[in-house]
């Protein structure tokens, strides 16, 4: 298979036919095998009354419905296990990413070997005010963060290798920070695409201001968890060693004042209490580092390990 599309949609009823025929529109002169999977993240509407019809006129069309909404992450990461196609195209449902874009991305996967190309919406049409600013402030903190020099990082509109999907884990609203995971599991050559963007033709945007809580929360996960992770010790420990070095220096002093020098009044100065205080959190620190290195090797670690190459098996 050239290509798989994946496609996570809630409550996306009335755009689900138009994109898949202007699809198949835009792959017929490709003569690239492909599947479309579309991922009904527990839409109430009828989108999944149309992805049955759908797949009965088009075996290319797939489909997996959710018990409930899991959220975008969730199925993207259910189709990237699912899809077999050398190339992996993700895209919204909801007409705003242009098919067209398609097949230029593929071929910057397939002719340049970008390992991730990463749709830009230079010309964004949605909200100014609720969308667009904030996004730029948060392009332009994920790129500093993350030293990926895109400017657009959460276009629904991606193209990966396909062991590039495999090979990470979208959790939580982690599709928001797709490139940068890509980035941690090794893969450095991350492109950028200008595509075109539509307004919403139906319906309505189906995420909200709890974007502006979770998107920062993830962030701070994504980065811990990418660089840490594996090694929580190596975060907690320093910092619980230095607070406590400096918690017992306070207090070793301030007991040589008190015992030798024999000067009264210790426990009304500011910094015994801060001596206490430091003391106290940095064991409270190095205990936590201990406990997440103990949760982190026990936890299921089928990911840990990825396998490049196989000889002979
Ligand atoms: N979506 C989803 N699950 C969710 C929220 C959104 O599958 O919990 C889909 C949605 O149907 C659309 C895509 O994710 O296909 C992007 O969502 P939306 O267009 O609402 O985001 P926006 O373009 O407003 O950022
Ligand atoms: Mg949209």
């Amino acid at each position: 298979m050239d290509l798989s599309l994946v496609i996570p949609l809630l409550n996306e009823e009335e755009s689900i036919p138009e994109l898949h025929a202007w699809i198949g529109r835009v792959l017929l002169p490709t003569k690239w095998t492909y599947e479309i999977l579309f991922i009904d993240d527990g839409s109430q509407d009828g989108s999944w009354k149309v992805i049955q019809r759908l797949e009965q006129e088009d075996k290319r069309v797939k489909g997996i419905r959710f018990q409930r909404n899991y959220g975008k992450s969730a199925a993207l990461n259910t189709g990237f296990a699912l899809v077999t196609g050398d190339v992996v195209i993700t895209m919204d449902a909801d007409l705003q990413d242009n098919p067209e874009e398609i097949p230029e991305m593929v071929n910057m996967i397939r002719e340049q070997h970008y390992d991730l190309v990463s749709g830009w919406k230079k010309k964004r049409l949605d909200p100014t005010l609720t969308k667009n600013l904030p996004s730029k402030f948060y392009n332009w903190t994920v790129r500093l963060m993350s030293g990926i020099p895109l400017h657009d990082f959460n276009c629904g509109l991606k193209a990966f290798r396909l062991d590039v999907v495999r090979s990470i884990e979208v959790y939580g609203d982690m599709h928001r920070y797709i490139p940068v995971l890509a980035k941690w599991a090794g893969y450095h050559k991350i492109g950028e695409k200008v595509v075109q963007h539509q307004e919403r033709k139906y319906g309505i945007s189906k995420f909200g201001i709890e974007r502006f809580i979770r998107g920062p929360l993830d962030l701070m996960s994504v980065i811990f968890i990418s660089k840490f992770g594996k090694r929580p010790m190596h975060l907690f420990g320093p910092l619980g060693v230095l607070f406590f070095i400096i918690g017992f220096l306070i207090l070793a002093w301030l007991s040589y004042q008190k015992l030798v020098v024999l000067e009264y009044g210790i426990a009304d100065r500011p910094i015994f209490y801060f001596g206490i205080l430091a003391l106290i959190v940095g064991t409270q620190l190095f205990m936590t580092g201990f406990l997440a290195e103990l949760i982190s090797r026990s936890a299921d670690n089928r990911n840990e390990y990825l396998i490049k190459d196989r000889v002979g098996c």
